[in-house]
């Protein structure tokens, strides 16, 4: 694990005493409506947790062990989560869509001394019990029934929320696997309300705030950003299992906040529905997750008035930057770093390069994880001496101090010695008449090593074909950087999290130049 300094301030750390000291004189608050208009008050939610935790307990976890949960969106599951950190149990959630092979790696990588998952699975689950050595098995279903509410029905409501210090585990997470072996992320209790106090103070949110929630909970983005700034500030929220625009439609008329990924509103503005009108009780459109194009951004401020919030972070990093709440939101940045956030951009050698080169996006922070689980050495090959993490990501740095995410790393293509990063060759393509969407990536090519390919998603109808593309490229790119082909197609290929799985597109395309 990394080497962090532990601060024996005595400060408690446990981030669900903090959301109870938020709605200590408003325990009757309802804080979560189901779409269907089932109401949870803060206080029904906190017993709910506290049975599931004491209930828990008595099965034998304890603070450490890791809780892994595959279960659909619901308001136990909002408990559940409480309920491991309440008893310092360290939650682990997983996609309800990941299937047996990949369930059988995330079990045996985290060691759950128990695993909670919807009923239709548990034969599922079970099957892999014998090798994974876990040792309870409770079933909850989307509709909150199961053999963890039934179990939990004979314990106390109340429950001793344990303290917790700076370092103490709260959560692990793995890396959304678009690249590699997923790793799993250890975040703590000191990282989620270090950043989450940050998000609230830096977004506005307050107890009047009214937040649509329709992001996945095994995600960081609603797990963390959208549940814990909704939590902290005493607000509320409107808990939707599911994106589907016309729903989001009609539900935004009583909301105040929306955060998302770029494609729920590209969905939004395809909804002729979709007007300034929907979006009066709006304070606040956040986006993130997945880069927001700067057409999306325009169009929406041209629909609804409303200039899209883009913020930047990851799942090992929390959140680490964003436009700010009041001053410029500048399209195609994630705006400066987040307050107690250090951001810096560097070259191949780690040596700090200065504003408006491109180079490694590196964050230092209380926000930081805490190391990859079992990885010691994975984890000190991604930190730098001074205790810098190494996103991965390249970025840039403007005068301002806005940050512009230019492309992973991983996703660089080198092309005849020199770099072309995807980013800068997209935002090119897009902007050709005809272009919906592309992907640029690199493919082996026999004289280049790598040679640079746009994958596109045309407008309905359009003309527009390879060599018009490749000819206006030829006119405003460098040599080195026009793609060598480019190829159609109806749509690219994304994960949950709305990112373009690349690794798809370089698979599919492995012999396009050879
Ligand atoms: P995850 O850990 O699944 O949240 O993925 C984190 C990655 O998503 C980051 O390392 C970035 O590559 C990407 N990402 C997140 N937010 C943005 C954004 N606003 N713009 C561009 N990329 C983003």
């Amino acid at each position: 694990m990394k080497n962090r300094a532990h601060r024996t301030s005595g400060k408690n750390f446990n981030l669900y005493s903090h959301f109870a000291d938020s709605f200590a004189k408003t325990r009757d608050k309802v804080v979560l409506t189901t779409v269907r208009g089932q109401e949870y008050s803060f206080d029904r939610i906190d017993k709910l947790s506290g049975r599931f935790a004491n209930y828990m307990a008595a099965l034998g976890v304890v603070p450490g062990d890791r809780v892994t949960v595959q279960v659909q969106k619901s308001a136990e599951n909002l408990a559940l989560y409480f309920a491991c950190l309440r008893a310092g149990f360290v939650f682990h959630p997983l996609n309800p869509g990941y299937k047996k092979a990949e369930l059988e790696y995330f079990v045996g990588n985290a060691e759950p001394a128990l695993i909670v998952c919807d009923g239709d699975k548990e034969k599922q689950i079970t099957s892999i019990e014998a090798d994974a050595g876990f040792r309870h098995v409770l079933t909850l279903n989307a509709d909150g029934s199961g053999t963890l509410a039934d179990g939990a029905l004979a314990a106390s409501d109340e429950f001793d929320t344990l303290l917790r210090g700076e370092d103490d585990l709260a959560a692990l997470l793995y890396s959304s696997g678009t690249t590699g072996v997923p790793k799993g992320i250890l975040l703590t209790h000191g990282n989620l309300l270090a950043n989450t106090e940050a998000l609230v103070k830096a977004w506005g949110f307050n107890a009047n705030d009214h937040l649509l929630h329709v992001l996945p909970m095994f995600h960081a983005h609603g797990l963390f950003v959208a549940v814990g700034c909704t939590m902290l500030s005493g607000a509320s929220m409107r808990w939707l299992a599911t994106y589907d625009a016309k729903t989001v439609i009609s539900f935004l008329r009583e909301c105040s906040v929306l955060m998302g990924v770029p494609t729920y509103y590209t969905r939004l503005l395809a909804e002729p529905s979709f007007t300034a009108d929907v979006c009066s009780t709006v304070r606040l459109f956040i986006s993130g997750s997945a880069p927001l194009r700067e057409e999306t951004f325009v169009e929406f401020e041209e629909r609804t008035g409303h200039r899209i919030l883009e913020r930047y972070g990851m799942t090992e990093t929390n959140m680490t930057t964003s436009n700010p709440l009041e001053g410029e939101r500048k399209p195609g940045t994630v705006g400066p770093a987040l307050p107690g956030v250090e951001v810096r951009i560097t070259d191949d050698d780690g040596e700090v390069l200065p504003a408006g080169e491109v180079g490694h996006l590196q964050v230092r922070g209380a926000n930081v994880f805490a190391g990859y689980w079992s990885m010691p050495e994975k984890t000190a090959e991604d930190f730098t001496v001074d205790g810098f993490f190494k996103t991965g990501d390249m970025g840039q740095i403007d005068a301002d101090g806005y940050i512009a995410i230019v492309g992973r790393n991983k996703d660089l293509v080198i092309s005849g010695g020199l770099n072309v990063y995807p980013k800068e060759i997209e935002l090119f393509v897009d902007k050709l008449p005809g272009v919906r969407e592309s992907a640029v990536i690199g493919v082996p090519h026999a004289d280049f090593g790598e040679g640079v390919v746009a994958v596109v998603v045309t407008e309905d109808g359009s003309l527009t074909d390879e060599q018009s593309i490749l000819q206006t490229c030829r006119q405003g790119l460098a040599n080195f950087k026009v793609p060598k082909r480019v190829v159609f197609v109806d749509e690219l290929p994304r994960n949950t999290m709305a990112k373009v799985e690349k690794s798809k597109l370089r698979d599919l395309y492995r012999e396009l130049l050879s």
